[in-house]
């Protein structure tokens, strides 16, 4: 009898210390890297210009300002975004844009929820607005949620890389915010700027329980 309920005793601590092992390993991962389509699968342009390097210490979430288009590929829009990135063009504001180095945004989400990589995060990106974007992880949702929704999917994929991004960086979620908490513009629109809060709430849920 006292030999069955050291036995017992035994198997219980072992599996107490390998549920312990388990759950500190899957602290320790954190959540998984969203897939992401690479410069080098959508074949980009290297830059044209040289880029300042920075350290990520905020993550700030955009849209592309015009509609969804869900009939061309990932691919497809990244490579317009770049070619109109780095050439002068005249915005609909009426103001000249300067030619870029490269995208300016560091991800962007289609509204199938695929993810691209656009300038190496290494850098710091651009803007048209008055705000210094260093320490800013850009990433741009496409469509004008001033005028549609973001998709199910889009918003899927945005927590999804927005957790691993701020888990990755060390990024509080108070400091995850949308374009027109730093300057004045409509970006990234009303429909997914009213969003926000409750993506911050669930990133920081998140983060306590890590
Ligand atoms: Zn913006």
């Amino acid at each position: 009898m006292k030999k069955t309920i050291q036995f017992l005793l035994f198997a219980i601590s072992i599996i107490l210390i390998a549920s312990c092992a388990n759950t500190r390993k899957a602290v320790q991962s954190g959540p998984l890297q969203p897939s992401i389509l690479s410069r080098k699968e959508w074949n980009a342009a290297p830059a044209i210009l040289p880029m300042q390097a920075h350290t990520p210490r905020y993550i700030t979430i955009h849209h592309t300002a015009t509609l969804q288009k869900p009939d061309r590929t990932l691919p497809d829009k990244l490579k317009s975004l770049q070619q109109f990135s780095q050439r002068e063009d005249k915005l609909s504001s009426g103001k000249v844009k300067p030619p870029w180095p490269d995208v300016p945004y560091h991800y962007y989400v289609d509204c199938k929820g695929n993810i691209g990589e656009g300038r190496e995060i290494k850098y710091v990106g651009d803007t048209n607005t008055e705000y210094d974007p260093t320490g800013h992880i850009l990433i741009v949702l496409e469509g004008n949620f001033e005028n549609e929704q973001p998709t199910p999917e889009q918003l899927a994929a945005l927590h999804r890389l927005v957790a691993w991004l701020s888990y990755h960086w060390h990024i509080p979620a108070a400091q995850i915010k949308g374009h027109q908490d730093y300057a004045k513009t409509l970006c990234p629109g009303s429909h997914l700027g009213t969003l926000l809060p409750e993506l911050r709430k669930s990133i920081a849920v998140r983060q306590r329980t890590s």
